[in-house]
């Protein structure tokens, strides 16, 4: 597999992430007006499919409106969304009113790109971005005053895009901040990947990383599902290294932080989530494959570790 057709790969993986997204909007699992807009080809997906995708969604909107919310809405905060792709919580936290100083995607610029003209194009994304927007670095970047959409390639994190962060828009290494990499990292080799675990360990006074990703890859299930990942060319490297919660929790802490969580998504579903929230799921469409999808849930994973940041509770059960 020669690394471009991988790099290309990759990007489409955003396409498969932001359909499933759709699915469960069109469903009713997920409140979401601007999704929509990032699916050229709605298509629906299985219910296993949809209740995975509500329960990552809501797991981590939990963490993060926790980070959002913790020290109360005037502490300055700053989010950096790694490989952000179509996700449009910038624009559903805007909508709600929250407030950030500012709020940063990194992605390709083949990617940042159509995410650049989708926003021209629907007025009511660029109105909740306001009116000070600027596009920059031939379409592929936005800069506001408290959100910033920028291209390049996140295995280049220390030389070239966290230089560019601080000295052109305002990225603050005193303030808290919410790192966030939903189903990216295990997209790079660990090599580049844990050097951005590293860099943030080492270099901010207080912050959070939230992790989205597969696990167990080796079993039977997660073989097949790492098949499927092949016949599309991408390459897991990533998956080996990880291979489970406590690989997950061993990886942070042995680059600079100290504390940490790691939840496989059945967990997220029976103990992080409202249980009236899962009884209204549960009545969406019918479930008959209770067992493929607690199988299905046990190979992905919410992982988060902290740094001075006692807001952030590490409670097992947030309902
Ligand atoms: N985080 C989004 C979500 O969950 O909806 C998108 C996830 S998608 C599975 C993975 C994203 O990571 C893609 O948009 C891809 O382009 C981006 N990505 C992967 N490796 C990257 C790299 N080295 N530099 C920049 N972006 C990268």
């Amino acid at each position: 597999i020669d690394s471009s057709s991988q790099d290309n790969a990759i990007r489409g993986t955003n396409d498969d992430a932001v359909t499933s997204k759709l699915s469960a909007v069109n469903t009713g699992y997920i409140q979401d007006k601007y999704v929509r807009y990032f699916v050229r080809r709605p298509s629906k997906r299985p219910p296993i499919i949809n209740r995975g995708t509500y329960v990552r969604n809501t797991g981590l909107d939990i963490l993060i409106t926790k980070f959002l919310e913790g020290g109360g809405e005037n502490v300055k905060k700053q989010v950096v969304s790694f490989g952000a792709g179509s996700d449009t919580r910038y624009f559903n936290f805007k909508a709600t009113s929250r407030k950030f100083y500012k709020y940063f995607e990194i992605d390709y610029p083949e990617v940042t790109s159509k995410k650049v003209a989708i926003i021209q194009k629907h007025k009511d994304l660029s109105d909740l971005i306001g009116n000070e927007i600027q596009i920059g670095k031939g379409g592929t970047e936005i800069y506001a005053p408290d959100y910033c959409l920028i291209s390049g390639d996140l295995r280049e994190w220390e030389e070239n895009i966290v230089s560019h962060l601080e000295e052109h828009h305002g990225f603050d290494r005193s303030i808290p901040t919410l790192f966030l990499s939903e189903c990216v990292l295990i997209y790079m080799d660990p090599i580049d990947s844990n050097k951005i675990v590293q860099w943030a360990g080492d270099n901010m006074i207080a912050a959070i990383f939230i992790v989205y990703e597969q696990i167990l890859p080796n079993d039977a299930f997660g073989s097949v599902m790492l098949q499927n990942l092949r016949s599309r060319n991408i390459e897991l490297r990533g998956i080996h290294a990880y291979p489970d919660l406590q690989s997950q929790k061993d990886r942070y802490l042995s680059r600079g932080w100290t504390h940490v969580e790691a939840v496989d998504i059945n967990e997220v579903h029976d103990n992080y989530i409202d249980p009236n929230e899962i009884s209204r799921i549960s009545k969406l469409e019918f479930l008959d494959e209770l067992e493929e999808w607690r199988l299905l849930a046990s190979h992905y994973c919410i992982a988060w570790v902290v740094r001075n940041y006692s807001s952030m509770s590490l409670n097992k059960s947030i309902y």
